[in-house]
């Protein structure tokens, strides 16, 4: 029995991020596993602290004697809260992302706060209005300026009775301090009520599991099927290598039957499944599809589930009663006991990369968790990223294709309108005659049109025509947007980057006149121009503004599946994977707008954009059509994402990719310093500098290259100054050494950091 136990801290500095030995008291020997959750005397005054046992000893691991060790005091839960694999995923994570294991191991278990479990006796807590009318009086007068806060105070209005804090937060997508704030304005309060019995979520359960359609598979996809069997039934035969796969098919293509059918056969075999989608509520189809192929024995995994939903579906992987999880990003750390098989669909989208500390990438960490083991990685796409499609050029990685669509399904005729030739007066607003006279042929066919337009609000910037300058945040160096107000009218200016809103001031804040206009579309005014355009014809519009409730994706979706309107209007949200038989025309109306950002990968983003837009008209029998206007209609990645030429594009953009060193060709690192003071922010990251430069040289890093600090390109967000440090090596290793180094320094008060690396 083990005499010694190997922990590491829940919460820890990186600098304390180690592995302590403790001594196991003879009351836990026997009972004590890795991975389970223990409390340990820690640090001067021996307070206890959260820790998770890494692995049991026979012998302390190092010098110190058994009288020199202190004791665990107890354990936390009965039961491991990692696997072993999930453990060894902690070690990885913490030297890969510059993090700690602890912080590693908070993404591998549901949030299993005091918060969530109340005082006790089942209670928990709650929210409301202090007064209905003061809050109905404080939004009229537009005394609430931030936009998250007007979204709790709406919803609260619209609650008949206090609202579960953490249903409330899930349904806004909303953090903990948007309550805290209101709470001191002393507009809402808390309180703690009894729970009420929860019912378990209804779950559509498909008859005969294991079955579900029956589709007969192409020629393509019975190939691909074919080696991908093959690969997992050799999975023990080979050495320790990645079984790494890319399915390249056009939209359409069916691949994912070829996902389910693996899927079951590695389920029959006994092991478990993940399979990853970009964003669960913006494809229903999917999940519901897998489900039901699962005769619903399947758990789901993403961020609008209510805590206790989310631990409750943790459970029912942790004790093995599902074998197949669905999921986000997340779900890649689910706590399957033998993995079998990681799917990751979309692989190219940017929703797999982690926006928070630590910034990890879901295909990376997929690799981690199927290293070493018998276990193969599949990842799906139409328009693979730049990085997974050069592994299979290195070797690293299979290419798969599926080539046609199935049953005789054609690919729709691309169409591009020249905004620039168009006589002015000629568009009313971005409805081009062409694409007006299209959309009424559709419409008197009974069939459906789908329109794209990458920008919310209802104008681009306000801008004022004596002096040129555009409105700005008060706390962010952007320009405002201009959006609908509570009365239908678009009188309110938003900050997109801090959520500042305010209404349209009269003059001019830089010089005085009263000469503010709006420039530019976004979708509300592009709705209303549609009503007025089409005045017979029922539209729906999805964007960030109208999806912010739960299940809001959804039910926008299904409405139009079900017909209860001719159009759907929306930003990139609609371009994923939703399949509508009766759209037969896609309407980009500014393509201009896929192609900016001022990263390397707005080309690479926008021709994938376009290219899925182009993909949802006509399927089955139906031909589709797909217009697309733009201004800028030489540009390069549009045309290839027009001829839907994605190997032009890859070898075109891989070339330019090499000549200037970028990813895939490097790695990346970019170090973010913010302070509420400019000149703090930049003294910081110019200390930065210094140290990683010194540390770089003693180790001998010669092709690192750490370029001299400068403002981000949005210099200041929220009221706290950005500036940056980019670093490049062919070596990612370097540039994660690097981000542990600076992860670890002693900054100034109110100095914070942000790591990201791509590929990450
Ligand atoms: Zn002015
Ligand atoms: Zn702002």
């Amino acid at each position: 029995m083990a005499l010694y136990a190997q922990v590491f801290l829940r919460q820890a500095r990186p600098s304390f991020d180690r592995l302590y030995d403790y001594l196991v008291p003879p009351p836990l020997a026997g009972v004590i596993r890795p991975g389970m959750q223990v409390l340990v005397p820690f640090g001067r005054g021996d307070g206890l602290r959260p820790a998770f046992v890494r692995r049991l000893l026979d012998e302390p691991s190092g010098t110190a004697g058994r009288g020199q060790l202190k004791s665990i005091d107890s354990l936390v839960e009965n039961f491991p809260l990692l696997r072993e694999d999930q453990l060894e995923l902690c070690e990885h994570m913490a030297i890969r992302y510059a993090t700690t294991r602890g912080e590693a191991a908070r993404l591998m278990i549901p949030a299993l706060t005091e918060e969530a479990a109340g005082p006790g006796g089942g209670r928990v807590r709650h929210v409301s209005l202090t007064d209905r009318e003061a809050a109905i009086a404080l939004l009229e007068n537009g005394d609430v300026t931030h936009v998250n806060q007007i979204r709790i105070m709406e919803f609260l209005l619209d609650a008949e009775a206090p609202v579960d804090v953490h249903d409330l937060l899930t349904a806004c997508q909303l953090t903990e301090s948007t309550i805290t704030t209101l709470r001191k304005k002393g507009w809402i309060e808390t309180s703690w009520l009894t729970e009420e019995p929860e019912e378990e979520p209804g779950r559509a359960v498909a008859a005969g599991g294991g079955g579900g359609t029956v589709l007969s598979l192409t020629e393509g996809q019975r190939e691909a099927l074919g080696v991908l069997t093959a690969a997992y039934e050799r999975r023990r035969e080979e050495g320790p290598r990645v079984r790494e796969y890319l399915l390249q098919g056009v939209t359409g293509s069916g691949k994912t039957e070829v996902y389910l059918r693996l899927a079951e056969t590695v389920v029959r075999a006994g092991q478990g499944v993940i399979i990853l989608v970009p964003e669960i509520g913006l494809t229903p189809q999917m999940s519901e599809r897998i489900e039901s192929f699962f005769g619903g024995q399947v758990a789901i995994q993403h961020s609008r589930l209510t805590p206790r939903e989310r631990q409750r579906q943790w459970e029912l992987i942790r004790s093995g009663q599902v074998q197949v999880v669905v999921g986000a990003r997340s779900a890649v750390f689910s706590p399957l006991e033998n993995i079998g098989l990681i799917v990751i669909d979309e692989e190219q989208e940017s929703t797999y990369r982690s926006d928070r500390n630590p910034r990890y990438d879901a295909r990376s960490v997929a690799r981690l968790r199927v290293r070493d083991r018998a276990a193969l990685l599949l990842l799906g796409s139409a328009t693979p990223s730049l990085e997974s499609r050069r592994r299979c050029d290195r070797g690293l990685s299979q290419l798969l294709r599926i080539g046609e669509r199935p049953a005789g399904a054609r690919l729709p005729s691309v169409r591009v309108v020249d905004l620039r030739r168009l006589a002015p007066g000629a568009t009313d607003g971005l409805f081009s005659p062409v694409l007006r006279q299209a959309m009424e042929e559709v419409f008197d066919r009974g069939e459906q049109v789908m329109l794209f337009h990458n920008r919310r609000g209802w104008s681009g910037l306000e801008i004022c025509s004596s002096c040129g300058a555009a409105v700005e945040c008060q706390a962010c160096s952007v320009a405002m947007t201009l959006h609908l107000g509570r009365h239908g009218r678009p009188d309110r200016l938003e900050c997109h980057y801090c959520g500042l809103t305010h209404a349209v001031p009269q003059l001019c804040p830089n010089c005085g006149e009263p000469a503010l206009a709006p420039r530019g579309f976004g979708t509300e005014q592009i709705e209303s121009i549609f009503r007025e355009t089409f005045p017979e014809r029922r539209i729906l519009r999805m964007d960030q503004d109208t999806t912010t409730g739960r299940g809001s994706h959804a039910s926008i979706l299904g409405a139009f599946r079900r017909r209860e309107a001719d159009c759907l209007l929306g930003t990139q949200m609609i371009a994923k994977g939703h399949d509508f038989p009766d759209v037969t025309l896609v309407g980009v109306l500014l393509a201009d707008l896929l192609f900016q950002g001022n990263d390397f990968h707005a080309s690479e983003r926008g021709f994938q954009l376009l290219t899925q837009a182009a993909g949802r008209a006509g399927r089955a029998d139906r031909p589709g059509h797909v217009i697309i206007q733009a201004f800028a209609v030489d540009h390069e990645a549009l045309n290839r994402a027009v001829a839907q030429d994605y190997e032009g594009f890859y070898r075109q953009e891989l070339r330019f990719r090499e000549q200037l060193g970028y990813p895939p060709y490097s790695t990346m690192g970019t170090i973010t310093v913010s302070h509420s003071s400019d000149a703090f922010a930049e003294r910081a990251t110019w200390a930065i500098r210094e140290e990683l430069v010194r540390q770089a040289r003693r180790a001998g890093l010669v092709a690192l290259r750490i370029l001299p600090p400068a403002p981000a390109m949005i210099r200041r967000i929220n009221n706290r100054s950005r500036w940056q440090l980019h670093l490049t090596s062919p070596l990612t290793r370097d540039i994660a050494w690097l981000f542990r180094i600076a992860a670890g320094l002693r900054l100034e008060r109110g100095t914070a950091i942000g790591l990201s690396m791509d590929p990450a």
